[in-house]
């Protein structure tokens, strides 16, 4: 394929704009451009061409099942769309005064109201624009708790699960606390004994999702909350995998005190890549002071923004957040009427269904009933054949699904985390389980093609280590590049040259 440059003629254009009746702008002589911007001239057939061709090798939700574990890579309902597009929303500025937003503050304040319900808590903030910026945000809520009863140079260690998401120990380095780690029992709980051997006086928290990266609801959730409790610390709930409880279980209920919650996880958008997100905040009561500005609170029938908050930790991100992401979350919400609840229950049975079609061809590691998700391992396949969970997620292509989320969480070898959501009808889980069972057998028939997969994508595997040790970091070719071929020591050099 051909860059939109090398597209470009000379004179050629998508559209005409009339000739403009203003007087020239007196722009200061050193402000002038001396050379026309390099942009590309290219004709609108040709443009549109040249995006459709780069969207048709895009994969996305909505060109087949994404069962990408952890991320949570639902169906998104056209509905929102339509909602966040209304003008009154679109049209909006941050800095429209309070009563021309009422409309834009009321939506954020119920979102505000469901989600303190759906965690059992009391005071939300809907700030930060990520899970992991919702993280650093519930652990700078805990520094400030702490600081605020005198007990911040005491309490210097979060605690997290072996089976963590990468974002938790970053966030617990990031706000400046130690990280310690428990590991998991052979039923995939934390194992209490480590828990208790590392819980002291100097614990600020522990940090954990429930259920678990491996899609387990932990056993003993209420013994691990009272070991905190006893201990004086605070338990934060990564809510990433809030999309096993919904109406359910409640994280407060649990004994959690501070909680994030992914919205653009559990509550459908169009997210990955960097695409947007949500990760608000929602604690209970004694945390609210710290919580950041402003918040949005409603007076009578009018709705509003608090900025009165002397012991508020700051602000974590521009004005209320990320707008849009709250539109969308809250249309999701919306449309399951009041049983949000069928959401997760029909998320863990095609998780369990799925599970169900797989556990005889692929090792499981823990065999309990699983919730949104779970982890199988390949470990099996590499045994016996020499196939590992790379080689199956590469083979996976070539059946047109995306691969699941491979090598992790940490503690499995080999491991496949799946996470089918929701939004997937039965056809579509077992085509996918198929498509998983052809793999495991031509593993064992055949096991060249898979490793050499994936045969029918326009990018081949790889050279992993070749890319990483001699990257070739500047497009330099006439034609389309050959990624899977090494390139030459001469090519190489140029590419350093140029770049
Ligand atoms: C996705 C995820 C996060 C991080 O959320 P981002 O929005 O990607 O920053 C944290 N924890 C878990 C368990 C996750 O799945």
């Amino acid at each position: 394929m051909k860059l939109v440059f090398e597209r470009s003629r000379p004179g050629r254009r998508a559209g005409s704009l009339p000739r403009y009746g203003l007087p020239k702008a007196d722009v200061p002589a050193e402000l002038r451009r001396r050379t026309p911007p390099r942009l590309p001239e290219i004709s609108e057939p040709e443009l549109v061409r040249h995006f459709t061709a780069l969207a048709d090798r895009t994969f996305g939700v909505d060109t087949g099942f994404y069962p990408l574990g952890s991320c949570t890579m639902k169906h998104n309902p056209r509905v929102n769309e339509r909602v966040v597009s209304l003008p009154g929303f679109r049209d909006l500025h941050p800095l429209q005064d309070e009563e021309g937003a009422q409309g834009a503050l009321e939506l954020m304040w119920r979102l505000q109201e469901i989600l303190a319900e759906v965690c059992g808590l009391d005071a939300v903030s809907l700030q930060p624009a990520a899970g992991s910026q919702g993280e650093l945000t519930g652990l700078m809520l805990m520094r400030a708790y702490f600081a605020d009863r005198g007990e911040a140079e005491q309490r210097r260690v979060v605690i997290t699960a072996d089976t963590a998401h990468g974002t938790n120990p970053a966030s617990v380095a990031m706000s400046g606390y130690e990280l310690r780690k428990v590991e998991t029992d052979d039923r995939g709980n934390l194992d209490l004994d480590d828990l208790r051997a590392k819980v002291d006086e100097r614990t600020a928290g522990l940090m954990l999702t429930n259920p678990s990266t491996l899609g387990l609801f932990d056993e003993h959730i209420e013994e691990v909350a009272a070991i905190f409790h006893d201990a004086g610390a605070l338990l934060y709930y990564d809510g990433a995998n809030l999309n096993a409880v919904c109406g359910i279980s409640r994280p407060g209920d649990m004994g959690f005190d501070i909680v994030h919650v992914n919205l653009h996880k559990t509550f459908s958008q169009p997210h990955g890549g960097g695409g947007p997100g949500g990760g608000p905040v929602v604690v209970r009561e004694p945390l609210e002071p710290f919580l950041p500005v402003p918040a949005v609170v409603r007076d009578g029938d009018a709705f509003g923004l608090d900025y009165d908050r002397p012991k508020s930790i700051g602000k974590v991100r521009g004005f209320t957040g990320p707008f849009g992401v709250f539109v969308r979350s809250y249309a999701y919400i919306r449309s399951y009427g009041p049983g949000l609840r069928e959401m997760s229950e029909v998320a863990v049975l095609n998780a369990n269904y799925l599970l169900a079609k797989l556990r005889d061809v692929y090792d499981l590691p823990f065999d309990r009933l699983c919730m949104h998700e779970f982890v199988l391992s390949a470990r099996n396949l590499k045994r016996e054949h020499g196939i590992t969970a790379l080689d199956v997620a590469k083979r996976l292509m070539d059946h047109g699904f995306h691969p699941p989320t491979i090598y992790f969480p940490l503690i499995v070898p080999e491991a496949l985390m799946i996470e089918p959501t929701e939004t997937e009808p039965k056809e579509t889980l077992d085509a996918f389980a198929a498509a998983l069972r052809a793999i495991a057998k031509e593993a064992a028939r055949d096991p060249q093609v898979v490793k050499g997969a994936p045969h029918h994508r326009p990018v081949r595997r790889l050279d992993e280590v070749k890319a990483a040790k001699r990257a070739v970091v500047k497009y330099g070719f006439d034609e389309h590049p050959d990624l899977s071929r090494t390139p030459s020591e001469g090519e190489a050099l140029e590419a350093q040259k140029g770049a």
